[in-house]
This record gives C-alpha cells, sequence and structure tokens, in this order.
C-alpha cells in the first residue's frame, strides 16, 4: 500500500532539509542538487505526488511498468529510465522516457540514437559507469568510458548530459564514498579530454546519499527514504 500524500510531504520536506545541510556542509549551493523520488515498485499516485509536491522528475527502472504508469499520470513530470535497458526495448523506451540514465553500451546507444531519429526528437542520456568496479553492478568500466563517451558524442539524435552510478552495497560508507568521488574524477578527466560539460552527475540513493552529495552529486535518486519499503510484486 502506498504511504498516503502528508506523510510523504514531509518525508520529502526532511530529505530536501538533509541535502541542504549536506550541501552546507560541503560549500556547496543547494540548488546544485536535485531530488528525484523513485517510484518503481509503487502505483501511479507515487508520481502523482511527486508532481503535487513540485519535484519535476520521477525514475523508473523498468521500461514497461513506466509505459503503464504514465498513462496514468496527466501531472507534467519528466520519467527518466534508471534501471538496465536492452536494445530490443531502446525503441519504446527512446518513445517514453524524457531522459535515460542507464546506457552503458555502443550497441544501446546506436539503437537509442535510430529511435530517437524515425521520432524526430533529441533524447538525452547518461553514461552508467561502474565507478565502484563491482561485478555484481551495470555500467561500462571506467576504462571504457572515454571510448563510451566519444561514440555518443558522434550520435546526432542523443544529447550527453554526463554519468550515472550506483555505488556497491556495503556496511562500509567510504565504499560509497570512493565510488561517487571516483565518478566525479572520471567526469572532470573526460570533460576536459573531450571538452564537453558534463555537467550531470547522477548519484546517491536512500542509502548512501550523504556521501553523494558531499562528492557532488547533482541528482540523487530516493525511493525507499520517501515511499517506503517496496512491495516487489512475488
Ligand atoms: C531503486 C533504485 C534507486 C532508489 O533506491 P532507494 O534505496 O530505494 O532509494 C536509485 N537508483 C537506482 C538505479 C535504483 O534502481
Amino acid at each position: 500500500m502506498l504511504i498516503d500524500y502528508q506523510t510523504f510531504h514531509e518525508r520529502t520536506a526532511a530529505v530536501l532539509r538533509r541535502i541542504a545541510g549536506l550541501c552546507e556542509k560541503a560549500r556547496r549551493s543547494p540548488t546544485e542538487v536535485r531530488l528525484m523520488p523513485v517510484t518503481k515498485n509503487h502505483p501511479a499516485a507515487a508520481a502523482e505526488y511527486a508532481a503535487r509536491f513540485g519535484l519535476a522528475s520521477v525514475g523508473e527502472n523498468r521500461v514497461q511498468e513506466a509505459v503503464d504508469k504514465r498513462a496514468q499520470v496527466t501531472a507534467a513530470l519528466h520519467w527518466e529510465l534508471i534501471g538496465h535497458l536492452q536494445s530490443n526495448k531502446a525503441r519504446l523506451a527512446a518513445a517514453h522516457f524524457d531522459r535515460i540514465q542507464s546506457v552503458d553500451s555502443e550497441k544501446l546507444l546506436t539503437a537509442l540514437d535510430r529511435a530517437a531519429g524515425e521520432l524526430g526528437k533529441k533524447l538525452a542520456v547518461l553514461l552508467q559507469i561502474n565507478a565502484g568496479h563491482d561485478p555484481a553492478k551495470f555500467g561500462v568500466d571506467p576504462a571504457d568510458a572515454p571510448r563510451l563517451l566519444e561514440f555518443a558524442l558522434t550520435r546526432p539524435h542523443l544529447q550527453v548530459d554526463g554519468l550515472m552510478t550506483v555505488a556497491p552495497l556495503s556496511d562500509d560508507p567510504a565504499v560509497a564514498q570512493r565510488t561517487f568521488a571516483n565518478l566525479r574524477l572520471i567526469r572532470d578527466d573526460l570533460s576536459t579530454r573531450l571538452g564537453v560539460p558534463l555537467r550531470e552527475l547522477s548519484m546517491g540513493m536512500s542509502g548512501d546519499l550523504d556521501a553523494a552529495v558531499a562528492e557532488g552529486s547533482t541528482l540523487v535518486r530516493i525511493g525507499t527514504a520517501l515511499y517506503g519499503p517496496r512491495i516487489v510484486p512475488g
């Protein structure tokens, strides 16, 4: 069952206060960090809550689930794909998402570029980097990131906004910290080498928000801290 709006409002306000406090500590402006609620495994009303609060975008990790939900939501919202995407679903994803954060191969870039071209749109993407070198995580290996970015920059129907990562699961907060610091260094290096801003650094979830903001995140993807635990359909 989804929480009521009042609870969502309180939790969202608390997360925003937390982000503001972390920004102050890191001498960053709180306007540099956007909060994106992750509505996966929650009903369409979860996205309505986000819009009602005044947030700009929501994250989903499955294409079909997002397509079904988006059809039920009338509020103006950007929908972003944060879960792994297979090339055979690129067309559907390009049609229904405003941005794809989980792009990690040339094959996928090619499929998304072709689909965006056919749809007559410029599709925003982030490159997902396995900045924590975690075999359990998707994302391109940091060593292969320069080549992937060069390829992405030559796709006419794609616009590369920046990078995304998911930190390895760990009880040690230093692991997330290192992962996020690494993503920032990779961004700085790629940005200098290829002369592109790569402004967006999508990093940080409910469990590692603090480290992410401290290390320069511009977009935190928060599910559990806002909506509570997900009821995963069995
Ligand atoms: C589910 C998910 C999130 C949100 O995780 P929480 O721990 O619930 O905040 C963020 N990013 C990705 C890629 C996810 O799959």
